[in-house]
């Protein structure tokens, strides 16, 4: 069997329906696993993908809730756990940037990103590996980004939970080492989605001229990279960071 067939594995993408995590949820669809896609409102992009599907929808799942509110993840994993035997990957890839500059950034803006990007991975991550220990096998997958490590103006809340993130991947891949439970992240650079579709377009051709490739990335290019780390090809990397960045 090739180490990328997902035949009978079960993955959950947070944000998977639309952008980087709908090319995720398509990915493993095409590699036969079933998957549970996440969102936080967007019906009409949900609906949209599970329409364009044809056969494979019949492995899909999607599910509205906020990963922002641990009641509603916990309530979410009671259903996992009733639905599916067992969970062999999630990818956290849910994620907001409320940009401004820190004297100007509310109270508001800064706790909605933690919230969402931070949180959320943190409560995620916590429920799947309860189910992941049972079965002493998981791939947990989390998106981060340049940002983290770089920082850039007017991004520090964005900034300071994708650096947090990449922290609580180093943190946690030590504790579930040994049950054979894998925890890595994904940096895409600049990637041509909904996302970053709202900059100025002077300043999305800046940031083309930073990129040592000179293009923004697709989804599927990131797709592919979780693919990998998510595979029977990836045993011996966890706590590691996959940059898909075109060389930023
Ligand atoms: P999009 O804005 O295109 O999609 C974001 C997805 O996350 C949507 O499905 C959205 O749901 C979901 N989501 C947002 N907030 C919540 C929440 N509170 N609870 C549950 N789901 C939520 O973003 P991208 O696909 O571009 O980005 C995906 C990830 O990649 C993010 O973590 C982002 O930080 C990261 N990234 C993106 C880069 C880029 O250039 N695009 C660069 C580096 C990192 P709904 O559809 O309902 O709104």
């Amino acid at each position: 069997m090739s180490s990328f067939d997902f035949n009978g594995q079960t993955a959950i993408v947070t944000g998977g329906t639309r952008g980087i995590g709908r090319a995720i949820s398509q990915s493993f669809l095409d590699a036969g696993a079933t998957v549970v896609a996440t969102y936080a409102g967007n019906e009409g992009a949900a609906e949209a993908f599970a329409a364009e599907l044809g056969d494979a929808a019949e492995r899909l799942e999607t599910r509205k809730f906020d990963v922002s509110d641990y009641e509603a993840v916990e309530a979410f994993y009671r259903d996992i756990d009733k639905d599916y035997a067992s969970l062999e990957i999630l990818v956290n890839n849910a994620g907001i940037r409320r940009d401004s500059i820190v004297g100007m950034m509310s109270l508001e803006d800064w706790q909605q990103v933690v919230g969402t990007n931070l949180t959320g991975t943190y409560s995620m991550s916590k429920f799947a590996v309860h189910k992941m220990m049972q079965s002493r096998y998981g791939r947990i997958i989390n998106i981060t980004s340049p940002s983290g490590q770089m920082g850039f103006e007017g991004q520090a809340n964005y900034a300071a939970t994708k650096a947090g993130i990449v922290a609580f991947t180093k943190s946690l891949s030590k504790e579930v080492a040994k049950r054979k439970i894998t925890v890595n992240c994904v940096s895409p650079g600049f990637i041509d989605t909904e996302f970053i579709g709202d900059l100025p377009d002077d300043q999305m051709k800046a940031y083309k001229g930073m990129v040592p490739m000179r293009r923004f990335g697709t989804p599927e290019e990131v797709a592919h990279s979780v693919l990998f780390l998510a595979s029977r090809a990836s045993t011996y990397i966890t706590g590691a960071t996959l940059d898909v960045t075109g060389g930023l």
